[in-house]
């Protein structure tokens, strides 16, 4: 990799998908005038982009035709009519679902600022799905009590993420497209900026900035089955962890319930927030038995508990007994083609199958991650359990953990937290900078390390021996899926980590065939492999020492909540000896309006 000069910017963000983009075109709007974004793919290509069932708020523009049918059809609540949603039943949700460990303070602002950033969506030009007078349309998803999702069809995250990238772009935000950072700088507590490769040039770069954010979005890729891109493998965890910070609750890591059998690629819960039944090998609905008031609306982690209760005992479907019905046909083809259209070409495309006359075969798949960089309302990233912040340093959306999601998300809750908080990030950023921020020296010379760092990816080994990172990703995920999955335990939590450390050495070993310059893909997956290594460790460790079950995070040898001792945050710092050295933060909780219950659906 050759090097050039410096590039400066008051603000990097990194990351183009909603949260990324969020605050770039709001920091830009408050009158910082050098912002710019970093994206390892065309800023359209985020994640955020393939978001299909909705963004939550409680807008009261539908109601159940029946007002005791946790299903059936919905209808418009006529002008003047009593609304049955309120921000309030919304936070109650959303608490109920993260099994009260969502930070309460953070909740009310999502839950509130909710409808102001759905309309200002629509004012920006979004194309939501209407009611037949013309509001936007809403449907019902896991663990709301009424209907509040705000879809688009099942193309939500793309007319979302297409109406912010148009806004950026018309506010003259700088976009880096394909560039990939690979270290974060961080200084005596102060983020100074960042290296990163020019992938279509394979140039390295050190771009310093005032302020920089990470909208780096999540990591399902640690696991074999997976709704996420394949670009989703938690690089921005892995660099600020890297660069000193702690990573918060990472065990608490949400497996989605209806993953295309085998692929994992997402049927979106609007399946069955339209109407769609879970059924096992006998055809029974079998969420009678785990959840008979919400059946298959109850919340992801619950939902998946279930389906791999039915798969272990036997109950499952197709030839290795490992998938379960999705059923859809009583919807009809009318319906089917106006609400779920890229469901259905998904099911066709890669399971052969048409959900209008066949049921489609699904299984649980890692979706989502709770976990991850821990920051303040404000997107401010903190480093310890009394907030101290690392100046300059912000983040929001998958990556982060603000944290609004607790132990368990709700549906449709992940591209509202992406929208307001990246919004919210974006205003406290213009603050700090036009507080009088500085570009801050940077002591060390990062480039040269990073460039060191490729040169041995492509050099030969002193031992003649190499490893391949796809094996080395393909053993990790492995592990990751047997060990660290939907139900774990002391003797599994420890198989991983074992692994881990094992695949770790091996990586030392890890060289590339390609040692070109442009688009060398090689070298990518190598640095993203490392990043896997790097959380997948933080998660598992986590995971062995909350000696408890709480939403995602379900033990077999710990099959309940311990709120005496376990109601907190993990905080994994990262400890050079051996593995993360993990201390615990206070959950933020309104012990008089919402104290901890048992959580049944
Ligand atoms: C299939 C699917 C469907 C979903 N459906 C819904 C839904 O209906 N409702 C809902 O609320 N949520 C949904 N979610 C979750 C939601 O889409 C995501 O949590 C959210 O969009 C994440 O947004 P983000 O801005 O944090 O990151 P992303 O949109 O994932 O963007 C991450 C960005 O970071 C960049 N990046 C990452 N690493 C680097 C690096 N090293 N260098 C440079 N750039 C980098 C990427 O290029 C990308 O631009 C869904 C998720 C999936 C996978």
């Amino acid at each position: 990799m050759s090097q050039s000069s410096d590039i400066t910017h008051d603000v990097l963000v990194v990351g183009a998908g909603l949260a990324g983009t969020w605050a770039a075109m709001i920091a830009s709007q408050a009158g910082v005038t050098d912002v710019a974004i970093l994206s390892k793919l065309h800023p359209l290509r985020s994640h955020s982009g393939a978001a299909q069932g909705g963004i939550a708020a409680a807008l009261n523009n539908v109601r159940p035709i029946n007002p005791n049918e946790k299903r059936g059809d919905l209808e418009p609540i006529p002008p003047g009519d009593d609304p049955i949603d309120s921000w309030e039943l919304h936070m109650k949700d959303t608490i109920k679902g993260s099994a009260w460990l969502g930070d309460q303070n953070a909740i009310k602002i999502m839950v509130q600022d909710a409808i102001d950033i759905v309309y200002t969506y629509e004012h920006m030009g979004c194309v939501f799905s209407r009611t037949p007078d013309g509001r936007i349309n809403q449907r019902r998803f896991g663990g709301h009590s009424v209907p509040r999702a705000n879809f688009a069809a099942d193309w939500t995250g793309h007319v979302l993420l297409h109406t912010v990238y148009e806004q950026a772009c018309k506010q003259g935000v700088k976009f880096y497209s394909e560039w990939y950072a690979l270290d974060l700088i961080v200084e005596d507590n102060v983020c100074k900026g960042l290296v990163a490769i020019d992938i279509t040039t394979g140039e390295l770069h050190l771009m310093r900035a005032k302020a920089v954010m990470f909208g780096t979005g999540g990591y399902g890729r640690a696991w074999r089955i997976t709704s996420n891109a394949t670009a989703n493998t938690g690089d921005g965890v892995a660099l600020a962890y890297n660069a000193g910070v702690p990573l918060m609750d990472m065990e608490f890591v949400q497996f989605h319930p209806t993953g295309l059998y085998r692929h994992g690629i997402l049927m979106s819960e609007a399946c069955r927030g339209e109407g769609g039944y879970l059924v096992n090998n006998s055809g029974d609905r079998f969420m009678e038995d785990y959840a008979p008031d919400r059946m298959e609306l109850a919340p992801r982690d619950i939902v998946s508990r279930s389906e791999q209760t039915e798969i272990d005992e036997g109950r499952g479907v197709e030839a290795d007994g490992q998938g379960i019905h999705l059923d859809m046909r009583h919807l009809g083809h009318e319906r089917i083609l106006e609400r779920l259209p890229q469901v259905r070409e998904i099911a066709l495309k890669f399971a052969g199958v048409d959900i209008i006359d066949h049921p489609a075969p699904i299984q649980p798949t890692a979706h989502y991650s709770m976990g991850g960089i821990p920051a303040d309302v404000n997107g401010q990233v903190i480093r310890d359990a009394d907030g101290t912040p690392v100046t300059g340093f912000y983040a929001a959306g998958e990556c982060a953990c603000i944290s609004v999601h607790g132990a368990n998300r709700l549906g449709t809750n992940s591209l509202l937290g992406a929208s307001v908080f990246g919004r919210r990030a974006g205003y406290a950023i213009a603050e700090f900078i036009q507080g009088g921020a500085q570009l801050q020296p940077i002591q060390g010379n990062p480039l040269e390390r990073n460039r060191q760092r490729i040169a041995r990816f492509k050099s030969d080994p002193a031992n003649g021996k190499t490893e391949s990172w796809a094996a080395v990703a393909r053993e990790l995920k492995d592990t990751m899926t047997t060990n660290v999955g939907i139900f774990r335990n002391e003797t599994r939590l420890r198989k991983a980590l074992d692994d881990i450390k094992r695949l770790q050495e091996h990586f030392g070993q890890v060289r590339v065939m390609d040692k070109s310059a442009r688009f060398n893909t090689d070298i990518l997956g190598a640095l993203e492999t490392k990043h896997l290594l790097t959380f997948s460790e933080v998660i598992a460790a986590s995971a062995l020492a909350r000696t408890e079950s709480r939403g995602a995070h379900s033990r077999t040898d710990h099959d309940a909540p311990d709120n005496g001792n376990w109601l907190k945050h993990t905080l994994a710092h990262p400890n050079d000896d051996d593995g993360p050295t993990l201390s615990y933060k206070a959950v933020d909780i309104d012990w008089d309006n919402h104290p901890p219950e048992v959580r049944k659906y």
